[in-house]
Order: C-alpha cells, then structure tokens, then sequence
C-alpha cells in the first residue's frame, strides 16, 4: 500500500476549536499508527477572513497539545509550500487544464445577476442551480469580456444527471443525485480558488491517502470527487467524524463554556486531559478504557472504530480527566505550566518554595487555575477566617484553652516535622481526654483561615514552626476579642 498521509488543514479565521483539535489528533494518531506522516496545510484563501494572527494561534494551540507535523508552512517539506495563499501558481496551472479541456467555463454573470436567480428558485421552492448562461459563450464573446476586464468566475461543468458515490470510512456508501450539484466556482472573482478547488489540488499534489474530517465536509465530497475525476487524479479514502453537539444537543457555541485550545490552557487544563478528552468523542478502544496515555491511543487507535453518532460535550468529564492528569504529573512539569499562566503564583517566589506546596495541593486541584486560591495561606498572612468555621470551632467554650494548648505542642514539637507534631498533638489530646479533632479543626483554621485544607499535619510543616506559633497567636487574640456572647 502507498505511504499513509493524511493533513489537517485549518482555515486561520479563528481560534483552534475542539472540533478542530480533535479532528487533528484523529488524523495524527492515525499516521502515527500506521508510520505516515502528518501533515499541516492552511487554507487562507479566504482573504477577508484569514489573519495571520489566528494562523500563529492554530499552530500554537497544536504546539501545546504536542501534536507533531512532519511537513507544514513553518517546516517545509517535499509538497510544499503548504499555504494556500503561496500556492496559487500551482492552481492556476490546473484551472487552466479544465478551462481549455472544456471541463470548466468563465462566468461573468454579476452577483445582482446570481441573486435573483437564487431568489427565483427560492420562490419556486427548488434547490438553485446556476443557469449556465456563460457556458454557452463563444470564444469572441469570453474574450471581448476579458478585454473588458468584467469580473469572472471559473466554474465547473458538472454533470447535470446520474450520481455521484462517496464511500466514507465511517458512514459507508453515501450517493448524491449530480442534479443537485451546481456548475460551482472554482475559482472566485478575486482570482483566489474556492475551497472546493483548492483542496482538492492540494490533497491530490501533496499525496493525501487518507481524508479525516468534519462530518460538515460530507456534503462537499461529491463535488470534490467530481474534480478529482476531471482532474484524472484518484481521490483519496474518506472518513467523516461526527460533530461535536453541545448537551442540549444544538451546536457547540460559546455559551457552552470553553471551546477553543487557548481557553482551555488559559483556564488551566492541562494538554493530555484535552486530548484524552478528545479522543473518547467519537473514538472508542477496543478494551473500553478511559484514561489512556498517547501511547496507548496510537497503539490502539484503528479508524473502524470510529463512531457514527454525535459526540456530546461533557465538561464534568473533561474536569475529572484533568484533575486525574494533575494529580499524575509530576510537580516539576505542573510548575512550569503553572508559571504560564496569569496570577498563579505570587512573583519572586523559587522554584523551591512552590514545588512542596504544589505537591501537596496537586490531588485537590480540577484546574490548574485553581492553585492561587487552595493555595493562598502558604503565601499570605491568614486574616480572615470563614464564618461556618467561627461558629464550628472558635465559638466553643473550651476553644480558646485547646488552641492554646496547641500553641504549646508548636512550641515544643522538636524536630518539627510530621510525625512528631502528630504524636505530640494526639498526646495532647489524650491528656485532656478530647478527640485529636478537637485540636485539629481550630487548627485549621488559624493557620489556613478555611475548614478545609490537606492533611494538618502537612500544612503545619511546610507553614513552619515560626508562622504556626504567630497564626495561632493571631487567632487566640481573635477569639479573646469577642466573648462566646458575641458568636452566638
Ligand atoms: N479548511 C477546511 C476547514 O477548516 C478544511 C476542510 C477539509 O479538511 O477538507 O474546515
């Protein structure tokens, strides 16, 4: 069999949607699986739309998902160029071939022209089609035109009866009645090709075995077959994905929460939660896992799996995989994202100071965005506490002689770590013959200002001896200053 190719060819009109990213990793898993290669094509020839600004944002939202390309417009290759916008010798050599094979025909019809035949049809209630006016002009007539420099369009000369046959990999044999397909443009009045063209030039020269796209793009196949077929190219193998449908089932939209890659890194995902996250919709393994490593998924990925129905957006499910993720990376690798990201961590802070800290936070964490917050006693004075918590701990008769005795333990737990705070607060506790918890929960919340935090004992270390013995302090003030009166 030929080499496996396959592309993801992003219009850069945009930010890089999960739909986009995801219908990239199916085309990269699919040439990792089988040796091909992938392949990175931009279709900006949509001129009035196409920034380069969303260009750099594809690339770096793919960048950030780690998904690799073997040939694209930053790296080159041997297809190249592999932006449409550099491209448009290649298809002006090929427009050419179908005009003067007679398989494509100048249109000078103006758009006023177009519109009210589209109003016609409308009115008639018929699909429209063009009228093929200029298909019937002479040579004189095309050129006194083009002397003229009236604007045109290339169209195509499709067959106006039979059918034309998608097989695609996912949905099977799909036919489309070719009276239904339009005389469509293949090249626009601002001498750019349309996509239809162009996608097909471009898959053809650039050896694309396999097309993985869009379910959106399954109505555009027939005509691209019929160009591939006047063009004498053989077109590729189609698989058409299932979109991804919002929960009320409408189309997936802002409203929805994050959609785009940028959103999700900015709100502190973290990249092999989104992919795995991606790769379930529409995709199942074999063994029915859910949590599977990029290896696994190139190891089992087969596109005979890939699913016909549409897949549901599920953010519970994204955040569950990314509090997994987060608390399977390493500290090391979670710092380093972290520091990306806006307002995580205070400035000047080492590396050494929020690497145990992040240890101990990371199985809390859904977001990587939610560090700042679970975080915040470690590098700031505690002064405020939370009401429930008042009421619960600090209005309590015996809580002021608790703390203090606490206060105490702090003072003399030496070495301060762990296991000797936890031996001699439980010492403490049985002395008075009270539960560990009732030195635990006032604890807490002196020195976090909050009823929840990880393991006490843990916080009290990295907190430190010093800041331990000043909270506790800060907080029998507290309870001094009002009298068990004022909390009830
Ligand atoms: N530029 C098209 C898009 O962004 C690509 C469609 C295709 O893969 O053929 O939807």
């Amino acid at each position: 069999m030929d080499e496996i190719r396959v592309r993801f060819a992003p219009s850069p009109t945009g930010a890089l949607h999960i739909g986009g990213a995801r219908t990239a990793l199916l085309n990269w898993l699919f040439a990792r699986s089988q040796g091909g290669k992938f392949i990175l094509r931009i279709e900006d020839t949509d001129q009035a739309r196409s920034t380069t600004h969303s260009e750099s944002g594809i690339i770096e939202g793919l960048r950030w998902l780690n998904l690799d390309w073997d040939e694209g417009p930053d790296i080159g290759g041997p297809y190249g160029p592999y932006r449409q916008s550099e491209r448009l010798p290649l298809y002006k050599k090929y427009l050419d071939y179908l005009v003067n094979t007679g398989k494509a025909y100048y249109c000078f019809c103006s758009t006023e022209e177009i519109e009210a035949q589209r109003k016609q049809a409308d009115q008639k209630k018929i699909p429209y089609r063009y009228n093929r006016r200029c298909c019937a002009l002479s040579k004189e007539e095309i050129e006194t035109n083009l002397f003229q420099h009236k604007p045109y369009v290339i169209r195509l000369k499709a067959p106006d009866s039979g059918e034309t046959r998608v097989h695609d990999l996912v949905r099977g044999d799909i036919s489309f009645q070719n009276e239904l397909l339009d005389d469509f443009i293949l090249m626009k009045s601002d001498g750019l090709p349309t996509y239809q063209f162009a996608v097909v030039v471009d898959d053809a020269l650039m050896k694309i075995s396999h097309v993985i796209r869009a379910e959106e793009h399954l109505a555009n196949t027939p005509k691209q077959l019929l160009l591939y077929e006047a063009l004498g190219f053989t077109p590729p193998i189609f698989a058409h994905v299932s979109m991804i449908l919002s929960p009320d089932r409408s189309k997936l939209s802002k409203r929805h929460g994050a959609t785009s890659v940028q959103e999700f890194a900015q709100n502190g995902y973290l990249p092999q939660a989104l992919l795995n996250y991606l790769v379930l919709l529409g995709w199942s393994p074999g063994n029915g896992a859910d949590i599977l490593t990029l290896q696994e998924m190139i190891d089992q990925f087969d596109l005979s799996n890939l699913s016909k129905s549409a897949a549901v957006y599920d953010i519970e499910k994204i955040n569950w995989l990314n509090a997994h993720y987060i608390a399977e990376e390493s500290p090391e690798t979670l710092l380093k994202l972290l520091r990306h990201l806006p307002r995580q961590i205070p400035e000047n802070c080492f590396d050494a100071q929020v690497l145990p800290i992040l240890k101990l936070l990371q199985s809390r964490l859904k977001k990587l965005t939610d560090f700042a917050n679970q975080s915040f006693y470690f590098f700031h004075e505690v002064t405020d506490y939370e009401g429930k918590g008042i009421q619960k701990y600090f209005a309590q008769p015996d809580a002021l002689e608790n703390l203090a005795a606490v206060l105490e333990v702090v003072r003399a737990t030496l070495p301060f770590d762990e296991e000797h705070l936890e031996k001699n607060l439980r010492e403490e506790a049985n002395r008075r013959s009270i539960k560990a918890a009732a030195l635990i929960h006032p604890t807490r919340l002196a020195l976090t200002g909050r009823t929840n935090s990880p393991g006490i004992f843990e916080v009290m270390c990295l907190l430190g001896s010093d800041i331990c013995q000043r909270r506790i302090q800060s907080a029998l003030n507290f309870i001094r200053r009002f009298d068990a009166k004022e909390f009830k």
